[in-house]
């Protein structure tokens, strides 16, 4: 299989299904046009729909992709009620997040430290709703742990005191951040059965991580799209 892992989720409107890739395919910036491009043709034809990327920010601005999307937005979730739309949040040690809503209505989430603390997958959540989303579930990818996730104490309370679940400590006993805790946190407060999926990015080689690889690092993505 191409992908580290993929599952179906029946809807009213035909079938869901959510996906997160590994280190066989780099979606980062960095990467080269031909191992980008050729990442993304891979996702296309393992999907059949159209993938949709965006310029991740570190923000909780949430874009609704319709047939009107031309270029990869400032934002850091993806929605769509469209069939045929692959929609990717990529990551390498922050947390990829999918949301599936019982009639189809989708999203993609990119929830780093910046965006945990700003709640990005919470404005994710409330947006689905607004758009008629009922039984919403989600799917948590691989990300850093919260023994491997060292921060300064300054910043470990700065995200604590946002989503206190985030407060860790390093395997060697220093501040950290756990940024799965978090997300899982804000999902269980809006009313969202998680399913967690990987390990951890930093400890898992088959994973893309910057705390392990630095600026060279590649970006996984978690990916989820809806056949009619
Ligand atoms: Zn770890």
């Amino acid at each position: 299989m191409t992908f580290l892992f993929q599952d179906t989720v029946p809807v009213t409107t035909g079938t869901v299904s959510v996906a997160f890739t590994d280190r066989t395919l780099d979606l980062g910036d960095l990467a080269t046009d031909h191992v980008r491009g050729a990442a993304l043709a891979t996702v296309a034809a393992e999907t059949g729909a159209t993938p949709y990327l965006m310029h991740q920010v570190h923000g909780t601005a949430v874009h609704l992709v319709d047939g009107s999307y031309e270029a990869a937005p400032d934002a850091d979730a993806l929605l769509t009620t469209e069939p045929g739309i692959a929609l990717l949040a990529r990551a390498a040690d922050c947390v990829p997040v999918l949301l599936v809503a019982a009639g189809g209505e989708i999203g993609a989430v990119h929830a780093g430290r910046e965006g945990v603390r700003r709640g990005v997958v919470t404005a994710a959540v409330e947006r689905l709703r607004e758009l008629g989303a009922t039984g919403l579930r989600a799917w948590v990818g691989p990300h850093i742990c919260g023994r491997c996730y060292e921060v300064p104490e300054e910043l470990r309370a700065e995200v604590a005191a946002a989503v206190p679940e985030t407060g860790a400590t390093t395997s060697w006993g220093t501040p950290a951040l756990d940024l799965g805790a978090g997300v899982l946190a804000q999902l269980a407060a809006a009313g969202v059965p998680a399913t967690e999926v990987g390990g951890c990015t930093r400890e898992d080689e088959s994973l893309h991580s910057y705390r392990r690889d630095g600026v060279a690092a590649g970006r996984l993505a978690g990916v989820v799209w809806r056949s009619a």
